[in-house]
């Protein structure tokens, strides 16, 4: 999967070193968001017809469709559920995540 540069981050020292509006321009990642997901979502490839619901809804963008199966980067889903939630063949699990 093709994955987003993450952008150099400056930590704030005081609060006019904090932009005015969004956080961060759009388009960048600042970190690795993985680790605070509850349910991760896995993709049945026996299921799954490849209709692309899923990947127009992913908010974060994070599911690859360059290859022949779908593909979840997990450094960078966040678990919301709405790829599972949207798939109309019951092709996505929620699967609680280990420790
Ligand atoms: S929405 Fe479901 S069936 Fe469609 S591509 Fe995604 S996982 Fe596959
Ligand atoms: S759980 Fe949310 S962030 Fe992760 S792939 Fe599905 S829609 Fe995208």
């Amino acid at each position: 999967m093709n994955k987003p540069k993450l952008k150099k981050w400056k930590e704030p020292i005081n609060i006019s070193n904090y932009p005015l509006g969004a956080t961060c321009e759009s388009n960048h990642l600042v970190s690795i968001n993985a680790g605070w997901r509850t349910y991760r979502p896995v993709i049945n490839q026996d299921k799954c017809v490849k209709c692309l619901r899923c990947f127009l809804v992913c908010p974060d963008g994070v599911i690859d469709k360059s290859k022949e199966l779908l593909e979840i980067d997990y450094d960078y889903c966040k678990g919301c559920g709405v790829c599972a939630y949207e798939c109309k063949f019951d092709a996505i699990d929620m699967v609680k995540e280990e420790k």
